[in-house]
């Protein structure tokens, strides 16, 4: 292969192995030249719902490229974009009424940040600006997106360029946690010492519900969220749920606030929206923020939008996407307790994994070794590495091990996952990556 001009994502280019060349994909299998296989235990990123290839969405999107590819979205419309506002006003929390389209994760949050800061502007409380988040938070990779997520380990070579977060403590957790309330309670005595600092100058609390994804897999107890989100609202903070990651079923229920049992002011999504096909994202809004914007001054209006908002093949593919799931619920809540089997099976004897977590078809844990900490940013890419030898996709992310896998995996592919992580485990411990 001749030398590439491409510069990969999240890659030192210099020292990364060159990347491996997919030919196709089929439910959770990735194939390379000469029929190697690779099972996708991280969804590609946390996209994949149904499986690749899938032939419902691959059909969904040849008949809507034989009708309309795509059309400007400001002053037009089309079935596939009505269709799926519709479905997903009816299977998020009833107050969010209100849907508007970008195209990805990242552009969902800097569209929220954005309706939230001007919905004070145009209510007449202009001074409500700050933004608050979580320790560990992660939003997305542009300014407005890394503004709400300052802790994660990406964003300080642009700090000079975002404006201020108020961070609040999030208490991470996992089955027998002994310090769990008491975690809870410190991070919501800060909330509550922050609010009351400045009780008319928060516009909005940034979160991702029960799970934080990039800062590895940090789950919270669905209690936390519901005070997080009650106490917010007390003090008229407008709550936006980032599920970008946790949503169309990846935490068992079909959303997180679905499963939590609370309800934001302001909901992203997008990741699985198109089940893993196409880019497409939406942040879902309230009647009363929507009212807000409602006005004869054309000046008043959201000024947001992108090239491609609303197109319509990335919204017919997630139209087919939802309907599948809705019809086929089983297939993302039977992985948890499948979870539970495997671990039992493969690492309940492994001593230097920790913590073991789930939330639906997520799960995660802890791997421990003697060194100190800042040893796993060369331990990381060695790991990745050993995972492909045995045919697995997995990316630790530092010490947290995680698998997030395509609702179609097999009991017998998941089983190899698992089976992966015990053997790796093991040559940790025996000193076999260099320690
Ligand atoms: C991945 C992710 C984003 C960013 O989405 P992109 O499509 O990569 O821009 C935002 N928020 C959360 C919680 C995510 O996991």
């Amino acid at each position: 292969m001749p030398h590439s001009p491409i510069w990969q994502p999240f890659t030192q280019m210099k020292t990364a192995d060159p990347p491996l060349h997919v030919e196709r994909a089929a439910g959770a299998i990735l194939e390379l030249k000469e029929g190697r296989q690779i099972i996708d235990a991280i969804s590609s990123w946390w996209v994949t719902l149904h499986g690749h290839s899938h032939p419902v969405l691959a059909e969904a999107l040849y008949h809507q490229a034989q009708t309309l590819e795509h059309v400007i979205f400001t002053g037009f419309s089309h079935e596939p974009a009505e269709t799926l506002a519709h479905l997903l006003c009816e299977h998020t929390p009833a107050p969010l009424q209100r849907v508007f389209f970008s195209d990805n994760g990242s552009t969902a949050v800097e569209v929220a940040l954005k309706m939230a800061y001007q919905y004070w502007q145009q209510v007449g409380q202009p001074q409500r600006s700050r933004l608050i988040g979580f320790a560990g938070g992660y939003h997305g990779d542009t300014l407005g997106a890394m503004t709400v997520g300052q802790s994660s380990p990406w964003w300080q070579p642009f700090q000079p360029l975002l404006p201020p977060l108020t961070v609040v403590p999030y208490p991470a957790t996992y089955p027998d946690d002994p310090d769990v309330s008491a975690k809870e309670a410190a991070a919501l005595a800060e909330l509550q010492k922050t609010l009351d600092a400045a009780p008319n100058e928060y516009a909005a609390l940034f979160i991702e519900p029960l799970v934080q994804g990039a800062a590895g897999m940090r789950m919270c107890r669905p209690e936390f969220l519901q005070a997080v989100s009650a106490l917010a609202k007390a003090y008229g903070v407008l709550v936006v749920y980032d599920e970008v990651m946790t949503g169309f079923g990846r935490t068992g229920a079909l959303f997180a606030c679905e499963k939590a049992g609370t309800q934001p002011d302001v909901l992203c999504l997008s990741k699985g929206l198109s089940g893993g096909c196409l880019p497409l994202a939406v942040t879902l809004a309230t009647e009363a923020i929507y009212q807000a914007f409602y006005d004869d001054d054309p000046a008043r209006a959201f000024f947001h939008s992108h090239s491609y908002t609303g197109n319509p093949l990335a919204c017919a593919v997630s139209v087919a996407s939802l309907q599948l799931l809705l019809a086929q619920p089983h297939t993302y809540e039977r992985l948890e307790a499948l979870h539970w089997q495997c671990q039992q099976t493969y690492l309940a004897d492994v001593p230097n994994l920790h913590q073991f977590r789930t939330c639906g078809t997520i799960a995660a844990m802890e791997l421990v070794l003697d060194q100190q900490t800042s040893y796993f940013s060369a331990l990381v890419p060695k790991l990745r590495r050993r995972f492909l030898e045995l045919g697995v996709l997995l990316r630790p992310l530092g010490s947290t091990l995680y698998i997030l896998p395509p609702y179609c995996i097999t009991e017998t592919q998941l089983a190899a996952v698992y089976g992966a992580i015990r053997q790796v485990a093991i040559e940790v411990a025996e000193g076999l990556f260099g320690q």
